[in-house]
């Protein structure tokens, strides 16, 4: 049988001895073709990202080469997990569009777009990403921006049944994979940059009914809801919430917009919880000074109710947008009674601590610092953070590492069974804070309490920019779970790579931001094979095997929050974002096409203007309005236009028309009128084409 010779310990030339690894207890595993397939966002149920094909290994990675490319006709960005089943990949593209393809050519079979409203773009904090589709029996789940769930026919892409899982007069999305937990579908939802309250549904696979849901802060009223989460929210959650502040209008936060894992050994559902909104604690509820449960939380509860079983919260009485949503990966370790194994659930979430926790009860069993953080210095003896002095900043600008990027964001790591590491794409993006004294709630506009012109200036000295590239670092690192330390650590050009995957080849992939795709030896990180794909990437790589041949694959095209905001890091360099599927076999000839990008003139259309006040309102309007999608500084990374070399900016009738009358709200730029005030808007204007005319270094 051709699968199982492609596995590692099967006796398939070249694949490496002794790595079949730990007994299969992963149903989904089982139900993978002996892990041909890769049939969940996560690979299986544990969410390892960890393959056990070995075709491809450390003795034969070097002659990887290209087996076929496909075009996602997108420059937005691109995180798509590709799932692959019956011989047919899987692979979602910006504003939701799902596209199947043949997976041994890549030959497009359908496309089904869901008519996401482009100004639904606006409420995206962190572009309009999505990160996969679930599966199950030949019908698949995809989550839309705009808050749809749809059920489509695998084969055909026709819809089965859709149905909207949130108010979608407010700013929520959904970028997230679905998981398939028995006969439900599980999707969270995202927001809570812009406020929104967070909350976990499943849905009945066959006609898209409702079955439980799971809301992770309290009402505002602090009242049941009639939902699962009535009764933990009324024991644990309400008391640590005050009864007044923009919590109770803006929602709180909270939103599972990422890890969902089934534990199905407990059959438990984890999520992972978002961050507090705003994120200044002392704007979202000033009265109280309680922990604001479940914020920045990892959650369990039961698969067949939602009604609570444990939790632990990784940052209590969040203040810094750390969310604790990043990948859950569940696995056997041994750290029982006198060594023996334990089940746990492992976590490295923004605020930069590696967490391990027994998956049964939620109990913490340790929590380390992967990376220099100013904000805490440890844990305590109860598992809680112990802040710094300089933690909670006030009026005046701090800066605190991890920053709100975090130190390891969405970009999923993996774990090896057999060489017990987890691999990290961590990073270290440090950001000055401070209060924002305008804060104001906003319906559709970042409301953070935080104000995103802190550590910034409108003109910085010369070499500012030099220096805060140099403090911004990315490195994927081997964490060793028992020995609670790095095993190894490769360091990278500069933050926001790749997601990971692991394989019984012995294997680590990640592409890097720089469009790098590396392939690395587990065991020492000792680089082996690395190719440039034309493009950054962003999107963590998959495994699979048809007719005997081993294929990996990866989304190429890198959008998404750091993204938008890279142009300053990148400067004159910023690599290409193409949306494109690039799959690998060993021998393969291919080549990847090269990009065809529209050139900029870097040049300003129009002389600078204004008083040096006017200059100085308009940097603080441009902070708290536009650099979030145009770039810190004014400097886009390309995902959208650079204001600076705009022909519309040089023009203050067309910026009118654009900034304060919407004509180009079509492409996501909505109207600003109801933030922006005419002057306002016209000495952004002159701040940017100060910026266009006096560049600083
Ligand atoms: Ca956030």
């Amino acid at each position: 049988m051709a699968v199982l010779a492609l596995l590692a310990g099967s006796g398939w030339p070249g694949a490496p001895a002794g790595e079949a690894g730990p007994a299969e207890t992963d149903s989904l595993a089982k139900a993978g073709s002996a892990h041909a397939e890769w049939l969940s966002y996560g690979g299986t149920y544990d969410e390892q990202r960890h393959s056990r094909l070995a075709q491809i290994n450390r003795g034969n990675v070097a002659k990887l080469g290209v087996a076929w490319t496909y075009d996602l006709s997108t420059g937005r960005g691109v995180e798509a997990t590709p799932i692959i089943a019956d011989g047919v990949m899987y692979v979602t593209s910006s504003w939701s569009v799902l596209h199947a393809l043949d997976a041994r050519t890549g030959r497009e079979l359908w496309v089904h777009d869901p008519g996401v409203d482009r100004a639904v773009g606006a409420k995206a904090c962190c572009d309009v990403v999505n990160r996969g589709v679930a599966i199950r029996d030949g019908v698949l789940f995809l989550g839309v921006l705009d808050g749809r769930l749809q059920a489509l026919d695998a084969k055909t892409g026709k819809l089965i049944w859709s149905v909207t899982t949130v108010d979608q007069t407010k700013p929520y999305t959904i970028t997230g994979a679905p998981r398939v937990v028995k006969d439900m579908v599980l999707i969270g939802n995202g927001g809570a940059e812009l406020g929104v309250r967070g909350y976990l549904s499943a849905y009945d696979i066959k006609d898209g009914s409702l079955r439980w849901r799971f809301y992770t802060v309290p009402n505002p009223d602090k009242r049941p809801d009639g939902a699962a989460s009535d009764t933990a929210l009324a024991r644990l959650a309400n008391p640590t919430w005050g009864n007044r502040g923009a919590w109770t209008r803006d929602g709180g936060g909270g939103t599972v917009w990422d890890a969902i894992v089934y534990d199905e050994r407990n059959d438990q559902v984890i999520m992972g919880v978002g961050n507090g909104s705003p994120w200044n604690a002392d704007v979202r509820d000033p009265e109280g000074k309680g922990d604001n449960l479940f914020v920045s939380s990892i959650v369990a509860v039961d698969a067949d109710t939602g009604h609570y079983r444990w939790h632990y919260q990784t940052t209590p009485r969040d203040n810094w947008d750390y969310t604790a949503t990043q990948t859950l990966i569940l696995a056997e370790l041994p750290l029982g009674p006198k060594g023996t194994m334990r089940r746990v659930v492992m976590q490295a979430p923004k605020n930069g601590f590696f967490y391990v926790l027994d998956a049964k009860t939620g109990a913490l069993l340790s929590g380390d610092a992967f990376v220099p953080m100013t904000w805490a210095s440890g844990l305590d003896a109860r598992g809680r953070p112990i802040e710094t002095k300089q933690a909670r900043y006030g009026d005046t600008s701090m800066l605190v590492a991890p920053g709100p990027l975090g130190a390891h964001n969405w970009h999923p790591m993996a774990y090896s069974p057999t060489e017990r590491l987890v691999f990290i794409p961590a990073q270290e993006i440090p950001q000055a804070m401070h209060r924002d004294a305008l804060m104001a709630t906003r319906p559709v506009a970042w409301n953070t309490g935080v104000d995103f012109s802190s550590g910034f200036a409108p003109r910085l000295p010369e070499g500012t920019l030099k220096a805060v590239r140099a403090m911004l670092k990315g490195r994927l690192i081997a964490w060793d779970p028992v020995a609670r330390k790095p095993r190894w650590t490769v360091e990278h050009e500069g933050p926001w790579n790749g997601g990971i995957l692991s394989t019984a080849g012995g294997l680590v992939f990640q592409g890097t931001v720089k469009g790098d795709f590396v392939a690395y030896e587990a065991a020492t990180g000792r680089k082996l094979w690395a190719m440039n794909l034309k493009s950054g990437i962003a999107a963590p790589p998959v495994t699979y095997a048809l007719d005997g041949e081993q294929y990996v694959t990866v989304a190429t095209g890198w959008g998404t929050a750091f993204a938008l905001a890279a142009g300053f890091f990148f400067d004159r360099e910023v690599p290409p974002k193409l949306g494109r599927v690039v799959t690998f076999r060993l021998g393969g000839n291919g080549t990847i096409p090269d990009p065809d990008l529209p050139m900029v003139e870097r040049t300003p259309k129009a002389p600078a203007f204004g008083t040096p006040q006017m200059v100085e309102a308009g940097f603080l309007h441009y902070a708290r309005n536009c650099a979030v999608c145009h770039g810190p500084l004014a400097i886009s990374s390309g995902v959208l236009p650079d204001l600076r070399w705009s022909p519309i900016t040089a023009d203050p009738r067309q910026w009118e028309e654009v900034v304060l009358k919407g004509s180009l709200a079509g492409n996501g730029m909505i109207s600003f009128a109801r933030h922006l005030t005419p002057d306002e808007a016209e000495a952004i204007r002159a701040y940017v084409l100060d910026r266009a005319n006096n560049p600083t270094g």
